[in-house]
């Protein structure tokens, strides 16, 4: 289900032009407008989910999927072997300013811990 006022619904609709990287029936990845690393991708599924606090039980399959996807795209962006980082803002005091679900796929430096 889209939601009209989401701007991912809308690149993965191809209503937004976004930098594309991968697209199939579930899946889209496109690179975020503001990098963070070298490399930085946001991997969403088709189906609107504002976040990962509103999966159900139904959305096993997506969220797998979602996963599957990024390590496919961190092998194709060359990231496997210098490591990478998957992270997943969840509500405002996390971070999270879209409410559509996604992965950002980080590599291409060195990447610390904690997290900020
Ligand atoms: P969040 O803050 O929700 O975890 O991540 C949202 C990400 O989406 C941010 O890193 C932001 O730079 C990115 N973003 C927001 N609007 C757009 C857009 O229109 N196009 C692209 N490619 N990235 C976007
Ligand atoms: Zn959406």
């Amino acid at each position: 289900m889209a939601h009209d006022e989401c701007i991912f619904c809308q690149i993965a609709e191809g209503e937004i032009s976004a930098d594309v990287i991968h697209e199939d029936e579930h899946v889209v990845a496109f690179r975020d407008i503001n990098p963070q690393a070298p490399t930085h991708v946001l991997i969403i599924p088709r189906e609107h989910v504002a976040s990962v606090d509103d999966l159900e039980e139904d959305h096993a399959e997506l969220v797998g999927r979602l996963f599957l996807a990024a390590g496919a795209i961190a092998r194709d962006e060359g990231l496997d072997d210098g490591g990478y980082r998957l992270v997943v803002n969840t509500g405002a005091g996390a971070g999270q300013s879209v409410f559509h679900i996604h992965l950002h796929l980080l590599g291409g430096r060195a990447m610390k811990w904690p997290p900020g």
